[in-house]
């Protein structure tokens, strides 16, 4: 396989201050980094280096998205806000979301980047992609940037596919801890995208993600949430995609699919509580090749997320970008096996009877 990596350094340099999980009024605890830093996402690139898996990959230059390309999935005032914010220097797009000076040409260059990663793929220079892209997009609406998310990175490079590259049918796999609130809204209505999500249940945002959510109008059908019980681990992952994700897919069949990753929920995430670890993410990764193969010719584009564990987060996406281009770095990975010792790594009852609710979606999928 021949694996795409989109990566700029300025993806580094977007701005998120500091923070201490929530904003302690006064003086009454000292500031701490925000979560979503350049930590992750360096550290990740840096194994990356060190493993020599980079060798292996196919660079793929990303560009600034055109504000043309921002408007297929966002609105005008939307846009206009985060430059604002942006040129003014410092502000917050809504709730937990800072940015600074450049964060707006920074997320065009995240947004591009995702497009550029789809365009390899479906020009067929590259099988995969894999963009690691800051700020990240999943929680982005068409109007509102939330979550640490300014503009969505998939949704505007699926856009991009449909109205740019002729693809018609794009699914989504959003394994994220969180729900991916963002990319649903934004296809609820439409039966072109099917829009996938596992995340903890009701993690953020609050009151999103239900499996009653399913899609609206036209789009009836095309929208399923798996809200997995905080504690999930790789059993229950790996069910859900083999009773949910792989019978969706495969009633959809996709031209393409796109998966926004996110490795928040790793067993030792400091933002999720549940218990995945690098063979779990492995796992995963495989049954969407297998997927992907089958039904979209191998075209898969993962687009990066969110993943707040410095040590950990550089082992997951070596693990899926390993099994994405077929070469296996000498990395060891110490947690993997600590973790699989684990007390409910396997899938539970009451993770199951929460698939199962999920599962009964695929048919709604016409
Ligand atoms: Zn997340």
């Amino acid at each position: 396989m021949t694996t795409g990596f989109v990566f700029h350094e300025l993806y580094l340099w977007h701005n998120t201050w500091n923070w201490n999980q929530v904003f302690p009024p006064g003086l009454t605890i000292q500031p701490g980094t925000h979560a979503e830093n350049p930590e992750t996402k360096r550290r990740l690139r840096n194994l990356m280096e060190v493993s020599g898996i980079l060798d292996h990959l196919v660079p793929i230059k990303p560009r600034p998205a055109t504000v043309e390309e921002l408007l297929r999935v966002h609105t005008p005032g939307h846009v206009a806000k985060i430059r604002e914010i942006s040129d003014r220097g410092y502000g917050d797009a809504s709730v937990l979301t800072p940015l600074g000076a450049g964060s707006y040409e920074i997320a065009l260059l995240a947004a591009g980047g995702a497009i550029e990663a789809v365009a390899a793929v479906m020009a067929g220079t590259v099988d995969n992609a894999y963009a690691l892209v800051r700020p990240p997009g999943h929680h982005a609406t068409a109007d509102v940037g939330m979550g640490f998310c300014l503009f969505s990175n998939a949704a505007v490079a699926i856009r991009h596919a449909q109205q740019a590259l002729g693809v018609g049918r794009v699914a989504t796999v959003d394994w994220d801890v969180h729900h991916g609130n963002g990319t649903q809204s934004i296809f609820y209505d439409d039966p072109s995208v099917l829009t996938i999500s596992l995340h903890q249940d009701n993690l953020f945002p609050a009151a999103s993600g239900a499996v009653e959510e399913n899609g609206t109008g036209p789009g009836e059908g095309y929208n399923i949430n798996v809200p997995l019980p905080p504690g999930s681990g790789p059993g229950a992952y790996v069910e859900a995609f083999e009773k949910v994700v792989l019978p969706a897919l495969h009633r959809f069949r996709p031209e393409l699919i796109v998966v926004p990753s996110g490795f928040d929920g790793s067993g030792v995430d400091p933002m999720g509580r549940m218990m995945v670890n690098s063979s779990g993410y492995r796992a995963m990764t495989k049954m969407l090749l297998g997927a992907a193969k089958d039904l979209t010719g191998g075209r898969i584009v993962m687009t990066h997320e969110g993943g707040y564990s410095e040590m950990y987060v550089p082992y997951c996406g070596l693990a899926v970008i390993e099994e994405m281009c077929g070469h296996y770095t000498a990395i060891p990975d110490p947690w993997d096996r600590l973790m699989q010792q684990w007390g409910g790594m396997d899938v539970q009852p009451h993770q199951t009877a929460v698939i199962d609710r999920s599962a009964r979606l695929v048919q709604n999928i016409r």
